[in-house]
């Protein structure tokens, strides 16, 4: 599996401090406000960082358990790869309390991290925020739209109609951050992997014909803005959500050149690159100097340890997931960040089912 042949890829390190990244000038230029603090705490200076940085991902959460956690193929899959809302606030809540803090990934690349005194960096990230015809109609968002006050906040259609909440992770975040300072250094708050194969942030883009395509545009790129001005970065997780350890390198290019095509116009340039499914080739490979050539500096893998493989002028970071198969296989590495026996909700992901049974096939990663 893919964490597997990650562990391989650290073995085989090639290290190589190489020519800088050809690119270079895709980095886009971040506009950070201050998170706006409702508390009077003022936080110590931060300090500076020289271990490990680690990093967690997720996916978009489930909102509706038992909309997502039935009894059908795909449920298994929304077990093994996802976390309900709640889960991810318990999370957060003992990440908080264990002393980690939010850091941006350009940071943590760079060596620059500072955190709070006493306190332990992280880089956080979430994959797929692009609402897919799949899970909107299982209980996940719809898509996420701006409120009157500006606010991030995730759309659900569902047999109880169209309503705005908190449920999912940027709003979750933005809210955390703002009621807990020490929880984000220089206003980070994490990266959003995106394809482009059924539109950007829960807007279609796809369908030229659509009467509503240009509403669709305006509104992806007035989010995409919010959202940078907010502490969240974007990265390219490929146009088409294709397996980088199988592709042919022809077939990698057209899609990263698909995805600029599509999908930077709207997010912005972007260093960042998340495989689809962790699947990662070699750090030799062809493939990551096409991805170098492209502009992609900094990579993101999977693994079950932090570390950073510098290859061919570009660093590959690994991820940990954070998901239902972590929650029941991964409680020991897991447990200086959480505990999960008390972050899983049984009771949730069994919300779907008629009796207690959830056997089934294990699916791909999304
Ligand atoms: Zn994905």
């Amino acid at each position: 599996m893919a964490v597997a042949a990650a562990v391989m890829a650290t073995a085989a390190l090639a290290l190589a401090p190489g020519a800088p990244p050809r690119a270079a000038g895709r980095r886009p230029a971040v506009l950070v406000t201050s998170p706006s603090a409702t508390t009077s705490t003022v936080p110590a200076p931060a300090v500076r960082w020289a271990g490990a940085v680690e990093h967690l991902f997720f996916h978009p959460l489930v909102i509706r358990p038992e909309l997502a956690f039935t009894r059908d193929r795909l449920a298994q899959g929304f077990r093994n790869f996802f976390l309900t809302a709640g889960e991810f606030r318990a999370v957060l809540a003992q990440l908080d309390r264990n002393g980690w803090t939010l850091v941006d990934i350009h940071r943590a690349v760079a060596g620059e991290v500072r955190v709070p005194p006493g306190r332990r960096p992280f880089v956080l990230s979430v994959d797929d925020v692009n609402y897919y015809d799949y899970s909107r109609t299982r209980g996940l968002g719809w898509r996420l739209v701006l409120d009157p006050a500006g606010d991030v906040k995730v759309e659900s259609r569902d047999d109880r109609g169209v309503r705005l909440t908190d449920d999912d992770i940027v709003p979750i975040i933005d809210e955390f951050v703002s009621r807990h300072p020490q929880f984000s250094a220089d206003g980070a708050k994490g990266v959003l992997a995106v394809t482009a194969y059924q539109g950007l942030l829960g807007e279609r883009l796809d369908d030229r014909r659509s009467q509503d395509r240009a509403g669709s545009v305006e509104r992806a790129t007035a989010m995409a803005r919010r959202l940078q001005a907010t502490g969240w970065v974007f990265a390219d997780h490929s146009y088409g959500h294709i397996d980088f350890a199988r592709a042919p390198l022809a077939v990698a290019r057209r899609d990263i050149e698909r995805w600029q095509r599509v999908a930077e116009p709207i997010v912005g340039p972007t260093d960042l690159f998340v495989y689809p499914f962790g699947a990662a080739p070699p750090p030799s490979s062809p493939l990551v100097a096409m991805l170098r050539d492209h502009g992609y500096t900094v990579i993101c893998d999977i693994d079950v340890v932090p570390r950073f493989i510098r290859a061919q002028g570009v660093v590959i970071m690994s991820r940990r997931h954070i998901d239902g198969l972590a929650l029941r296989q991964e409680a020991r590495p897991l447990a200086p960040f959480f505990d999960v026996a008390s972050v899983e909700d049984r009771a949730a992901r069994s919300a779907g089912l008629p009796r207690a049974a959830s056997a089934g096939r294990v699916d791909r990663r999304p």
